[in-house]
């Protein structure tokens, strides 16, 4: 009784000075573990939907659909107190998925890697509101989204926007392959990776009993994960340290018998990095003792046995197993396929945007991160506009020095032509252009539209879609956020590139990616990070490079302290091992 009056008294403290408490982190010892606790728990309630104003009013209403990375980073970064922000998501928390694999062998804990919405979107002086509940229909005519409470009554609901920015992230690809969806895991979700901790001890614990053959035993102890990424080479390695530091203590009798499987389709995994990183992680699963299978296709999968294709030869393998993880790669969500069919986009397979990150085919529509991808307008569909633009004089010639002129413009709006510039540097065009500067008979050298076409017509090719990650997710969140907040400003003075086919600028700058590394933890704590520049580091220096990193990059102080304090306890303690 005394403790909670206490306790009560200390909170309302709190309360009334929350600038305080957010400086408070008080570690207590329970339970041999570090708990932190930060911040007073001061959430903001949200409206109900009969207190909103209506869209169109005063205030222009923005509709978030998903708290991921996109959204979250939208939220965070917007500033301008003239918007009504309506939030709408299944789930009230952001989840820091780059240690989602941590989260399946409890080296981090599932609470650590989360933060609630409403604390996120409390410290800001928005006019912000959450609901929880997912969209089913986006109209984009109305300009309505319909939505269904994630309460059980699934209550339905509309809201109006003036703006819809659309984050709500990607499914789990299963390609159709039959079986998946009612045998496998995913690793996509929080729930996931905690499902997933609970089934690799839920094996060992069946594994152990005394009432199976041999046979049975192994095939229990049999993990397979499906798809060589950075996701499923993860989690691999993460079920390997788990098993060797952990659980091979606890589980005597049947260590001998535990046996993990990678299959990946193509000829490598971890296709997306450098080579040098792919040998050493193929080397070092090699060494663990980890049964990697590239080249193999999985075509079924049934409740005991997965049946693999060997792609060369067209054999037909079959595994049997206790547990299988899927991670192969994202797809569109049905409402976001539906909605793609309302404006036009049904030929495509993801939702397309402009450098702006508007979505193609409408006006007051955004979408980011894995839900869509940028649909970077060609060179050679505007070629004639921008020749006539370049062409000052009108001259229907365009001089090296009339094209140097509109040179920064044209790679403004079309960044291919710098990256073409600087890969295919002793290209005729860049010849001419460099050697001709400031010489004064070269700057007259004259191109025709003919030629002008022909020197840019490869430049195209250097267009690449941006890569489905948190970090992509997160730059065009703050991106658009900074749109958000100068929206007037900008459309008084405009500060993007010239419009080639119209006249003026366009209201922003478009887009641009800066790409800071990747890293792919490979158990052992060795990982390999590939920087900027192909600096490539493999090992145990770049294992406390990714801790900095990502302890720098939680989104909170709480979740900060939760996870370096998981870390600590996993290197004191060893893993979890309860199946709670
Ligand atoms: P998400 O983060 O998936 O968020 C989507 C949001 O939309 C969620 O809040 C969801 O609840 C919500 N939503 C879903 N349906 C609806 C609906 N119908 N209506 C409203 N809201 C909805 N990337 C990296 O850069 N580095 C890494 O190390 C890395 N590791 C990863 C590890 C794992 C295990 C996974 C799964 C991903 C990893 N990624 C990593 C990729 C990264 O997580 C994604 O690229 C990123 O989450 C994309 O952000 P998003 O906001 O588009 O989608
Ligand atoms: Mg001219």
């Amino acid at each position: 009784m005394k403790n909670l009056s206490f306790y009560k008294r200390f909170s309302s403290s709190f309360g009334e000075y929350p600038s305080l408490s957010r400086f408070l982190v008080v570690f207590a010892v329970s339970g041999g573990g570090l708990v932190a606790y930060s911040e007073a728990n001061n959430i903001q309630s949200g409206a109900t939907i009969d207190e909103l104003p209506e869209a169109g009013s005063e205030k222009k209403r923005v509709v978030v659909l998903g708290t991921g990375w996109a959204g979250t980073s939208f939220l965070k970064n917007l500033k301008n107190p003239s918007y009504d922000v309506q939030v709408i998501s299944p789930r009230n928390y952001f989840a820091f998925t780059p240690l989602l694999p941590s989260v399946t062998v409890g080296t981090v804990e599932a609470r650590s890697v989360v933060e609630p919405i409403r604390n996120i979107v409390k410290k800001k002086n928005l006019n912000v509101n959450y609901w929880e509940a997912e969209c089913y229909r986006i109209d984009a005519k109305n300009k309505k989204v319909y939505c269904r409470s994630s309460q059980e009554d699934k209550e339905e609901f509309v809201v109006d926007y003036d703006y819809l920015v659309i984050a709500m992230g990607a499914r789990v690809n299963t390609f159709n392959t039959p079986g998946v969806e009612e045998n496998c895991h995913y690793l996509k979700e929080v729930e996931d990776a905690q499902k997933i901790r609970r089934t690799v001890i839920d094996c060992f614990e069946k594994a152990s009993l005394p009432t199976l053959s041999d046979d049975e035993r192994k095939r229990i102890l049999q993990f397979v994960v499906v798809g060589g990424g950075p996701t499923g080479v993860e989690f691999a390695a993460e079920l390997h340290d788990f098993v060797s530091e952990d659980l091979v203590k606890l589980y005597p009798s049947v260590k001998d018998l535990v046996k993990i499987t990678l299959l990946e389709a193509t000829d490598h995994i971890l296709n997306m990095f450098d080579k040098r990183i792919t040998t050493f992680a193929e080397e070092k699963f090699h060494r663990d003792g980890i049964d990697l299978r590239t080249g193999a296709m999985v075509v079924k999968v049934s409740d005991k046995e997965i049946s693999t294709k060997v792609i060369k030869t067209g054999e037909i393998a079959t595994i049997p197993y206790g547990m299988a993880v899927w991670s192969t790669g994202i797809a569109t969500r049905p409402v976001v396929m539906d909605f793609m069919k309302q404006i036009g986009q049904a030929n495509r397979r993801v939702l397309a945007t402009d450098e702006w990150l508007r979505v193609e085919g409408t006006n007051s529509i955004y979408a980011l991160g894995d839900c869509a991808t940028i649909n970077q307008r060609k060179v050679m569909e505007d070629i004639s506009a921008i020749f006539q633009k370049a062409d000052k004089d009108k001259s229907g010639t365009l001089t090296v020095k009339e094209f140097q002129e509109a040179l920064d413009d044209i790679c403004d709006r079309y960044p291919q032509v710098k990256l073409y510039l600087n890969n295919k540097q002793m290209s005729s065009l860049v010849d001419l252009l460099k050697e001709s500067k400031g010489d004064v008979s070269k700057e007259a050298i004259e191109l025709n539209v003919e030629e002008f076409k022909s020197a840019l017509s490869h430049v195209d090719s250097q267009m690449k879609n941006l890569p489905a990650t948190a970090q992509v997710a997160a730059q065009q969140g703050s991106y658009l956020a900074d749109c958000f907040n100068r929206m007037e400003e900008c459309t008084k003075n405009p500060e993007g590139p010239i419009r080639f086919r119209e006249s003026g600028r366009h209201r922003f700058r478009p887009f641009r990616y800066k790409h800071l590394g990747q890293f792919a933890p490979l158990g052992g704590e060795q990982t390999a990070a590939q920087l900027p520049g192909d600096w490539v580091s493999i090992g145990h220096s770049s294992q406390w490079l990714w801790y900095s990193v990502y302890a720098s990059k939680q989104v909170s102080w709480r979740t900060r302290s939760l996870v370096v304090s998981d870390w600590m306890r996993r290197f004191i303690f060893g893993r979890d091992s309860s199946q709670i």
